[in-house]
């Protein structure tokens, strides 16, 4: 797999790879939008597989690809990490008589998001503006170049059926998974595994290793904490949700970038800018030449008006059409002068 699912240059080795003893991660480089990681933890005669993907042909490639593995250890538990569709939506291909666990947040949010339909039409709406002029075409040809390379009409959504909330522990093949609900962050039940016997951590999308975050939910107090207590546990392998498999330093390269963007919202939010402002203000700061290579740079303006609305006492960023329909052309705005 030289090249990402949106046909760019790879940075890295996608397929699957082992990353400690039995513990092998689904890479799909370059970790842009909705190209996400998962992972497979193989015991004695069971396994664990940890996320499904966005579609149907990209969850059947990876179950093939996994096969040598699970046709001695059957997949007997899937855990879904959170509730963004690119991770879960690929369920219904898992054999049927596995257990399906997520945190009872993220269920609930499972219910309530926009269904595979609901994305298809998205992106031919978007398909239909993108030769449009001004900020709709941009926003047009943002989104449908987003969701071009998947196929959500073989999408059956089906849920898990297990919940958990705060710890749990799980033994799957003689292998023990240790998970902590760490939500709302990225998103309103984000959750986090640890294979304390191989010493890796999936940290799914409260890790983006050299690809930009994107918080829907936060708080980013939340964010930072859950990021001090995956450095406090006892391993040597990070697994993000999107980027390649990193260790340590990566964690914390996602921790400053964190502080240093909530820093310039407090200054910028106190001055009176808004979060479009504040966003352009911060693409000019010498600091972000660090972070400009990351994948997807312009989803600053995400996380700016995450937290903007956090210090103006207002909710999470609405997920209504509208609502996700400006914002994304304030991504595609923001992309063009960072670009320029
Ligand atoms: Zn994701």
């Amino acid at each position: 797999m030289n090249v990402t699912l949106h046909g760019a240059p790879a940075r890295f080795e996608g397929g699957l790879r082992e990353v400690g003893r039995g513990v092998f991660v689904w890479l799909q480089p370059d970790g842009g939008w909705g190209e996400v990681n998962a992972g497979l933890v193989v015991g004695e005669g069971a396994s664990t597989l940890i996320d499904t993907l966005w579609d149907q042909p990209r969850a059947r490639e990876m179950l093939s690809a996994m096969a040598p593995h699970t046709v001695v250890a059957p997949i007997e538990l899937v855990i879904n990490t959170h509730s963004d569709g690119d991770h879960w939506w690929g369920n219904a291909e898992v054999p049927d008589d596995a257990a399906i666990l997520t945190s009872a947040a993220s269920l609930e949010t499972m219910h309530e998001e926009a269904p595979p339909a609901g994305l298809a039409r998205l992106r031919k709406l978007a398909g239909t503006v993108r030769h449009a002029p001004g900020a709709a075409g941009a926003m047009g040809r943002y989104v449908s170049d987003m969701l071009a390379p998947f196929d959500f009409d073989g999408v059956r959504l089906r849920h898990p059926d297990r919940t958990f909330k705060g710890e749990r522990t799980e033994q799957v093949g003689g292998r023990e998974l240790r998970l902590t609900e760490v939500g709302p962050a990225h998103t309103a039940g984000d959750l986090v595994i640890h294979v304390p016997d191989a010493g890796v951590v999936f940290g799914a999308d409260i890790l983006f290793f050299g690809v930009t975050p994107a918080m829907w939910a936060g708080p980013l107090a939340n964010w930072l904490r859950a990021l001090d207590l995956l450095l406090s546990l006892d391993a040597d392998v990070y697994v993000p949700g999107h980027g390649d498999v990193g260790g340590r330093a990566e964690v914390e390269a996602l921790r400053d970038y964190w502080r240093w963007l909530d820093a310039g919202v407090r200054t910028h939010h106190a001055a009176g800018r808004s979060a479009m402002e504040t966003a352009r203000t911060l693409i000019r700061e010498p600091q972000f030449a660090r972070y400009r290579d990351w994948i997807c740079p312009e989803r600053i303006v995400m996380s700016v008006t995450a937290v903007h609305r956090e210090l103006s006492g207002k909710g999470p960023i609405p997920s209504s059409p509208p609502a996700r329909a400006r914002l994304f052309a304030q991504i595609a705005a923001i992309k063009r002068e960072i670009e320029r």
